[in-house]
């Protein structure tokens, strides 16, 4: 198929491949060794070992973790798996994903992906984190599980709101399924940390329904501006 219709790159659009030799080149990758041992925000110096956030607010999560920074060009990227059905990013992404998260030995039993609302997901035909999720869950031999958790309630767009707005807007969004969840460990996926707000509301409701613990794995990292911080 990719010799009858070509694939363009995903952030410069140059045909040939999903994702350009060049524009890989360019993602800043997170030096794992160097981020908040809690919620995986990079550091500037190694020494600390929480941020500022988590020394005040932590999240509920055991642990997050994120691939790279999102900025150009990963960030055309993930614009395209989000918004133009560029699927097989999933795919193209997921030894990245795998590479950071095997760095952590987390002990998880299930993988689940940050729901849409019932509504956006009719909208869009598809859950942007799902695609990055089902390739993850494989690779570990462990069920995919998007049933375990359901945004029970639509919020509007996080985009363009600051940390507090965003920290309120999900509270509560999420409800998760004792069935599914109970006494397991579960390691959320999601395209883009911001703030870790919904990140958060999400391992909520899946402890408030019995998990044992929850992780967070994003691809992207949006670090943002101090005056946008709670
Ligand atoms: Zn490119
Ligand atoms: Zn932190």
């Amino acid at each position: 198929m990719d010799w009858i219709f070509p694939p363009s790159c995903a952030g410069c659009g140059a045909t040939g491949l999903r994702f350009c030799p060049s524009c890989a080149a360019q993602v800043m990758r997170i030096n794992q060794d160097q981020v908040c041992r809690f919620c995986g925000t990079p550091l500037s110096t190694p020494a600390e070992d929480a941020c500022s956030q988590c020394q005040n607010t932590p999240l509920v999560l055991h642990g997050v973790r994120s691939w790279a920074l999102y900025q150009e060009p990963l960030r055309k990227a993930i614009q395209s798996l989000k918004y133009h059905r560029n699927l097989a990013l999933g795919d193209y992404f997921a030894p990245d994903l795998l590479h950071v998260l095997l760095s952590q030995h987390w002990s998880i039993d299930l993988v689940i992906p940050v729901p849409l609302s019932p509504a956006r997901q009719r909208q869009r035909g598809y859950n942007q984190a799902s695609v990055l999720a089902r390739p993850i869950a494989l690779a570990l031999q462990k069920p995919l599980v998007s049933r375990g958790l359901k945004k029970c309630r639509e919020t509007p767009s996080q985009v363009g709101r600051s940390a507090s707005e965003r920290w309120e807007n999900v509270q509560g969004a999420f409800e998760a399924d004792p069935q599914y969840v109970t006494g397991r460990s579960v390691l959320l996926i999601d395209d883009v940390f911001t703030t870790g707000a919904t990140l958060n509301a999400c391992a909520e409701a899946l402890l408030a329904a019995g998990a044992s613990a929850t992780y967070g794995l994003t691809l992207a990292r949006a670090i943002s501006h101090a005056d946008d911080q709670l």
